[in-house]
């Protein structure tokens, strides 16, 4: 089969693989009809990421139809069509007990080796690095879902794939972020970061019943969707700044929740000149705007981080998340929880994912899928891709 493959920064390739095969009686195959590039796919083209081989499959935001069970997958037909979360997930260890499926301890056939490496041991996901599992992807003609028990969210309604693909990651990922930030009615909400992440917090903010959402990036086209689809106020961070604008905004007291939709680029990791600067310990090496939301948010407020580190960083202001009171959640999605109350938004007319999607990709184009999204050019805000 085809499928889009990993071989070093800035090269993916789309090559011909073996065809996944059931490996477990838990296993499913999926005949993908969908897949979308991630920010956190970025970070392994940026090579942010260690742990990742050549010739690894990537891909974990993918839908399609199940074509092969194994024994022990009760829930699913061959002809169904699924969403298929990209945590995986067991479904009954301690952690997916209380719900929490992205810190599953059983998926991660790698685990003792991340917690070496990283200091902790997260769930698999589908195609990202040998230290989460080793997984292939789903930027594939095909692919091998492990706990297909538990993972797989059935459709039944007849919405399109470029309105259910979302709940795979992204639309999950900003509801959580929204969530996490513990939004009052009435609250003023700014989120760091209008990419796919971004624009999904915005409108969970909205549902969630916030007063007021700032929306802050530097790419126009962004932060045009952010204000005239989602009714957010904007700063542009390169004509603004950012802490006293919001000030500003305020009444001098700064939002009452900060999310950082950013993660890693935040302080340049990928970008050449941007790592020149960082090899000091100057400004330039700051996690920017998770240091500019804990200086602007409110005494006592509350800070969520979607967002996406790779390592640690430096001159993380502490101190100001301390002395202001400050709450701050964070992890990657708990999909397993939010999929099935979110389909339902969708299939109550809340909301069409769709909306964040400017382009549609064959698989073969992948690459310049990547090179485009990356660069952030030709008004690319996401890239959805049919096999
Ligand atoms: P993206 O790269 O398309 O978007 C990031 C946006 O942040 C860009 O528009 C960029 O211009 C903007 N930005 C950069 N520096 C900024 C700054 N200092 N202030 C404000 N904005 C800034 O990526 P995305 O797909 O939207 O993903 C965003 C983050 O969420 C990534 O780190 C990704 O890995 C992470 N993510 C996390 C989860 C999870 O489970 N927690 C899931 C999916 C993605
Ligand atoms: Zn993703």
């Amino acid at each position: 089969m085809k499928a889009l493959t990993w071989h070093g920064t800035h090269d993916v390739r789309v090559d011909n693989v073996a065809d996944p095969k059931i490996e477990d009686s838990r296993d499913a195959i999926i005949k993908v009809s969908a897949t979308a590039i991630c920010g956190s796919d970025l970070h392994l083209y940026n090579g942010l990421m260690g742990g990742m081989e050549a010739g690894d499959v990537l891909g974990h935001e993918f839908m399609g139809e199940v074509v092969e069970t194994g024994a022990d997958v009760p829930n699913l037909n061959k002809g169904d069509r699924v969403v298929v979360p990209f945590t995986i997930a067991c479904g009954s260890c301690f952690f997916c007990n209380q719900s929490l499926y992205s810190l599953c301890d059983e998926s991660n056939p790698n685990a003792d080796k991340a917690a070496e490496v990283m200091g902790h041991s997260p769930s698999a996901l589908f195609g990202y690095s040998h230290l989460l599992g080793g997984i292939p992807g789903g930027q594939a003609e095909y692919v091998r879902v492990p706990y297909a028990d538990v993972g797989p969210l059935k459709v039944e309604s007849d919405y399109t794939d470029e309105q259910l693909l979302f709940l795979s990651d992204i639309y999950p990922t900003g509801w959580m972020a929204a969530h996490n930030a513990d939004i009052k009615p009435g609250d003023t909400v700014a989120v760091w970061g209008c990419g796919p992440v971004g624009q999904f917090t915005i409108r969970s903010a909205w549902m969630l019943g916030a007063g007021r959402v700032i929306a802050i990036d530097r790419v126009p086209e962004r932060l045009k969707l952010a204000s005239d689809k989602a009714g957010a106020e904007t700063i542009n961070f390169e004509e603004q700044d950012v802490y006293e604008a919001l000030l500003e905004m305020t009444k001098g007291y700064g939002p009452d929740r900060c999310i950082d939709a950013v993660g890693a680029e935040a302080h340049g990791q990928g970008d050449p000149e941007a790592e020149r600067r960082s090899s000091d310990s100057s400004e330039e090496n700051h996690p920017h705007a998770l240091n500019e939301m804990i200086k602007s948010c409110r005494k006592g407020g509350h800070l969520s981080l979607p967002g996406v580190y790779t390592n640690a960083v430096d001159n993380f202001s502490l101190h100001g998340l301390m002395n202001k009171s400050l709450s701050l959640k964070s992890g990657q999605t708990h999909m397993q929880q939010y999929m099935p109350p979110l389909l339902q938004t969708i299939e109550q007319g809340l909301i069409d994912p769709s909306f964040i999607i400017t382009h549609r990709l064959s698989l073969d184009e992948a690459p310049d899928g990547y090179a485009t999204f990356n660069a952030k050019k030709d008004g690319c805000i996401k890239v959805v891709m049919t096999p």
